[in-house]
């Protein structure tokens, strides 16, 4: 598959992005889970068939989906496939991802079910979990011993600066995120691990063994920027297990754990939250010594908000910079203004510092764990994970002049005359 594809359905309101200054909490509401027939719960389906997989397993290749688990088998996001050299594809602007991004798999799925996820659990009714969608992309399933095989042999090229395992919510994934890890750092001493860690099943335990086994950076995908909307599309609202205390209880467990430049979060733009509600929790965790990790809301096929606005680039590039501004910068959040809303309308900047780190482009490239280019260059590049390459969300690239150029158009509109 091209990741230059666009996105396989219509998605609502999309050019209004470029007006709209910001999507409101009462528009953004997920619709109600439906029910999923008794013989597809539970990876139902998957089980019943028990198809024996070979080798690696493409999603929808109109196959029955092979009953695959983890850590025998782990899935992996398509640019990583490319990388690989296991899937052919062509990534517009861009050859390769430099984060081999690992999913576990197994036939039960992830059992939350979080409104804006395509692995959520609701989506068993239409879709087995290995052939489902996520950040906008298939993911392969491929067999784990053949992927450390090919990085340890130096088959990527040395293209991976990092690799990261998602552990999805699962009975199985504490104990199989550690033999993942430890498989790993067995073998490849060259391409430091990141956790993205399922905190509704962990104990601060959990996350210094994680730490013992040589994971070098520990994530939190709070997502979610206030208790509020977390709850309405990852908790109670959506019929799904987790709670924002019990995120934030792991989040401070890895701050003391994993320490300073060695933890952060993930937070998602434009689910109803105010910029005031996203860079607070932006500044809590830098204080705290860690980084945050942006995505922009955009409605994923199969999910139950795929039928609402992905997040205008107005606010998205607004966010963006502020952001960058605290992680990178050692401004603060004290020093921006924001209006009667939550709205950012001042950096609190002088506008030729504002300018030179527009100009510089990094602010806008996509935010995550680091690699070997620049501490504030992502080796997570997710190349469109969060929008079709015709309206770029994050650039999984470095920006060129006309680049620069249009997201300063978009920052203009979002920001009072
Ligand atoms: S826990 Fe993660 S993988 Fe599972 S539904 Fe929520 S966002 Fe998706």
């Amino acid at each position: 598959m091209s990741c230059l594809e666009g996105p396989t359905h219509p998605v609502p309101d999309f050019l209004t992005g470029e007006t709209r200054t910001f999507n409101a909490a009462e528009a953004m509401r997920p619709r109600a889970p439906g029910a999923v027939p008794a013989e597809a719960r539970n990876g139902g389906r998957v089980r019943a068939q028990d198809v024996r997989p070979v080798g690696t397993y493409l999603p929808n290749d109109n196959v029955l989906t092979p009953n695959m688990r983890s850590p025998e088998y782990v899935q992996m996001s398509t640019a990583a496939a490319i990388t690989l050299g296991i899937m052919n594809g062509y990534m517009h602007r861009t050859s390769c991802t430099r984060c081999l991004n690992l999913l576990l798999t197994y036939p039960e799925g992830c059992r939350a079910n979080c409104a804006y996820c395509g692995l959520a659990r609701h989506r068993e009714a239409e879709r087995n979990y290995a052939d489902r969608n996520f950040i906008r992309v298939d993911w392969p399933a491929v067999p784990y011993d053949q992927v450390i095989d090919i990085v340890a042999s130096g088959g990527d090229g040395g293209r991976f600066h990092r690799m990261c395992i998602s552990m999805i919510t699962h009975p199985r994934s504490d104990q199989d995120t550690r033999i993942v890890l430890r498989k790993w750092v067995e073998r490849i001493r060259h391409v430091p691990v990141s956790i993205l860690s399922n905190p509704t099943t962990m104990t601060r335990l959990d996350v210094q063994e994680l730490k013992d086994l040589g994971a070098e950076i520990f994530t939190v995908a709070l997502d979610a920027a206030n208790p509020v909307i977390f709850d309405r599309t990852r908790g109670r609202g959506v019929q799904s297990p987790h709670s924002w205390d019990k995120y934030w209880e792991i989040l401070l467990a890895a701050a003391e754990i994993f320490g300073p430049e060695r933890f952060g979060a993930h937070l998602i733009v434009g689910m109803g939250e105010s910029d005031h509600d996203v860079l607070s929790q932006v500044q809590r965790i830098r204080d705290l010594g860690g980084h945050s990790h942006l995505f922009a809301f955009f409605p994923e096929q199969g999910s139950l908000m795929d039928h609402l606005p992905p997040a205008p680039r107005p606010q998205w590039r607004r966010i963006q910079l502020a952001r960058y501004l605290i992680d990178y910068r050692s401004h603060s959040l004290q020093r921006m203004r924001f209006d009667e809303r939550g709205q950012l309308v001042d950096f609190g900047l002088p506008q030729d510092e504002v300018d030179a780190i527009i100009d510089a482009g990094v602010a806008f490239r996509t935010s995550g764990c680091p690699g070997k280019e620049a501490a504030d260059v992502s080796a997570c590049d997710r190349p469109y994970g969060d929008s079709p390459p015709r309206d770029i969300a994050s650039y999984p690239f470095k920006l060129d002049r006309r680049d620069i150029r249009h997201v300063r158009g978009q920052l203009r509109r979002g920001l009072p005359k």
